[in-house]
């Protein structure tokens, strides 16, 4: 689990499938929970969780379990964000809201941000204001090509030929100003406002790239949710 605390913390959960305790702690409910330390076996038991928030409809659509566990995953893997635990752990509640009260073709949105959310509090966020290449400013209403190799993004002047690159995500200028206005908005208000479909893709391609780069391999939701995100 999270805490806001302790960071990551890994607590045994004792009882059968059919236990009450075991099903107040299925994924992915957010609440408090109540720990025991043996002080023999050296270790951590939950002895009770009081749900807040189950989630519950987390559970019920692949697309959102899939979004779901990517959060978890990315949250289990950078050891909670690294530090400051208390607001990863409102932005993650605040996404896995949104996922489950979002209909199913808006989920990205929220977890789009997530992302960028949690890759920018790691200080793992790219420049998007200058061109990696030469350096120079770009305007506000340029798209820009993501160079993986060099971890930043290419300015006009700079940016390979459409053909050389035909992979490689694009933050276009209308995903700058999404990610802008969503900077101060909790996600299901970030995702009122939708934005065009080739946008959109780039902008999720870049986030799984950050995302993958973030943890230093790879993504077991992403890599089982090819074709469901
Ligand atoms: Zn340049």
């Amino acid at each position: 689990m999270l805490s806001a605390e302790e960071g990551i913390v890994d607590a045994f959960v004792f009882g059968g499938p059919k236990s009450k305790l075991r099903s107040l702690a299925s994924p992915w409910g957010a609440g408090r929970a109540f720990l025991y330390h043996d002080p023999v076996r050296d270790f951590l038991k939950l002895s009770d969780f009081e749900v807040q928030r189950p989630f519950s409809g987390l559970r019920e659509n692949l697309r959102k379990i899939v979004s779901a566990s990517l959060v978890a995953e990315l949250l289990i893997k950078t050891s909670g964000g690294g530090g400051d635990f208390a607001r990863v752990l409102d932005m993650s509640v605040d996404c896995l809201g949104a996922i489950e009260d979002l209909g199913e073709e808006r989920v990205d949105y929220p977890l789009i941000l997530f992302i960028w959310r949690l890759v920018e509090l790691i200080g793992l966020l790219p420049e998007t204001a200058t061109c990696v290449l030469c350096g120079k400013a770009m305007e506000a209403g340029e798209s820009r090509l993501w160079m993986p190799r060099e971890g930043g993004f290419a300015c006009p002047d700079c940016r390979p030929p459409e053909g050389d690159a035909p992979e490689a995500p694009r933050l276009s200028a209308g995903a700058l100003r999404w990610l802008d206005r969503a900077r101060e908005l909790p996600s299901v208000g970030a995702a009122e406002v939708g934005l065009d479909r080739s946008s959109r893709s780039g902008l999720r391609r870049l986030c799984f790239g950050l995302a993958r780069d973030a943890v230093d391999g790879t993504l077991e939701s992403l890599s089982a949710g090819v074709g469901i995100l």
